[in-house]
C-alpha cells in the first residue's frame, strides 16, 4: 500500500516558472511513489480574495497547466475543494475540538490581519482548521511542505491528535515531507516570482512573450557598461540559466565575468532556453485545450473519487462522535 499524499494549492490561474520549478514538478515526481491527492483549494482562496470574478477561469487555467506539465489523472486524484462538501462538515466538527487560543497564535493569521485590516474575516482564523479537514478527510499521511509551513502542519497534527484522544482513533497524524522548493526570484531579481509582483513568466507563454519578459529582467546592478566585468552570482538572469541552461552555466559565468558576453545576448540565450524547455509543455497544453470538456471531465472524475473517500471518513467520524444517525 502506497502512503497517501495530500497537497492543496490555491487557484492562481496560469502557472509561472516559479510554480513550475517548485510545486508542479514536485507534484509530478511524487505520483509514482505515493497515492496522491491534489486539491485546488478554492474555499481557502475566499479568505483573501477581493473578488471572485476570475475564480472559475483561474481554476481551469491552473488545472490545464498541471495536466499539460504531467500531473496524471490516471495516477492522482485532481479535484476542486468545494466539489466535495464533506470538507465543510469536517471543518465544523474539528472547530469544536480546536481551542481558539491555538488559532490566534498562528503567525500567518497575524500577518494576514496586518495585510487586510479591512477584511479580517472568520475564515482567516479558521484557516488551519479547514486545512486540517482537507488533509484528514482523505486520511492524508504525507504533506509536502516547505520549512515555513511546518508550524501549520504541526497545528494540524495537534487537532487530529486531540480529536483521536477525545473520540477514538480515526485519523493518522499527517507527517511532513520536507521539500526544498527552489526559490525562484522574479524578473526584478528581488522578490519571489509571483503574479502580484508582476515579475513572472508564464509557462504557457509563447516564445515571443518569453523573450519580451526576459528582456525586462534586472541583471547584475554593478555592471553598467558592456565592457564592465559582470558578477553572475549577483544576477538573476544567471540564476535562471542554472534551471534552464544547465549545460552552459560554467561558460556563461566565465564569459560574464570576463565581459566576453553582453547582457542582451545573455538574455536572448536564456529566452531561447526557457522557450525550448517549455516547448513540449506548450504543445501538450494546446492539444488538451482543444478538447473543450477535458478539464471539466478530469475534475468530475477527481471529485467522484475524492468524495467516495470523504463519505466513508465522515461516516466514521459521526459514529465516533456519537451523533444521532438520521433515521
Ligand atoms: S552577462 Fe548574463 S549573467 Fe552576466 S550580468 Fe549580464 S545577464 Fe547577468
Amino acid at each position: 500500500m502506497k502512503k497517501r499524499v495530500f497537497s492543496g494549492f490555491r487557484p492562481t490561474g496560469r502557472q509561472h516558472i516559479g510554480n513550475y520549478l517548485g510545486a508542479v514538478q514536485n507534484f509530478i515526481a511524487l505520483q509514482d511513489e505515493y497515492d496522491c491527492i491534489y486539491c485546488v483549494v478554492d474555499i481557502h482562496a475566499l479568505t483573501t480574495l477581493e473578488s471572485t470574478e476570475t475564480l472559475q477561469e483561474d481554476i481551469y487555467e491552473m488545472v490545464l497547466d498541471w495536466l499539460a506539465a504531467g500531473i496524471d489523472p490516471q495516477k492522482s486524484i485532481i479535484f476542486v475543494q468545494s466539489h466535495v462538501p464533506q470538507v465543510e462538515e469536517l471543518h465544523t466538527l474539528f472547530s469544536m475540538v480546536t481551542p481558539l487560543s491555538w488559532l490566534l497564535r498562528v503567525p500567518t493569521f497575524k500577518e494576514k490581519v496586518k495585510m487586510q485590516p479591512h477584511n479580517v474575516n472568520y475564515g482567516l482564523v479558521g484557516y488551519p482548521v479547514l486545512m486540517t479537514a482537507d488533509i484528514a478527510l482523505y486520511k492524508g499521511e504525507v504533506v509536502p511542505v516547505g520549512e515555513d509551513q511546518l508550524p501549520h502542519l504541526e497545528l494540524a497534527r495537534e487537532i487530529v491528535r486531540r480529536f483521536n484522544s477525545l473520540f477514538g482513533f480515526v485519523f493518522p497524524e499527517p507527517g511532513a515531507k520536507l521539500t526544498s522548493f527552489p526559490l525562484v526570484l522574479g524578473l526584478d531579481g528581488v522578490q519571489k516570482m509571483s503574479k502580484s509582483s508582476d515579475n513572472y513568466i508564464e509557462i504557457a507563454a509563447s516564445p515571443q512573450e518569453i523573450s519580451e519578459r526576459v528582456m525586462t529582467a534586472f541583471t547584475d546592478p554593478e555592471r553598467k557598461f558592456r565592457s564592465d566585468p559582470g558578477h553572475p552570482d549577483k544576477c538573476n538572469v544567471f540564476r535562471l540559466h542554472k534551471f534552464f541552461t544547465p549545460a552552459q552555466v560554467e561558460e556563461i559565468a566565465s564569459e560574464c565575468a570576463n565581459a566576453g558576453i553582453g547582457c542582451v545576448d545573455c538574455k536572448k540565450t536564456l529566452a531561447q532556453s526557457i522557450s525550448l524547455t517549455l516547448e513540449p509543455f506548450r504543445e501538450k497544453r494546446a492539444i488538451l485545450a482543444s478538447k473543450p470538456d477535458y478539464v471539466a471531465e478530469v475534475l468530475v472524475e477527481g471529485a467522484n473519487r475524492a468524495e467516495a473517500i470523504a463519505k466513508e471518513t465522515i461516516k466514521e467520524v459521526k459514529e465516533k462522535m456519537r451523533l444521532l444517525p438520521r433515521a
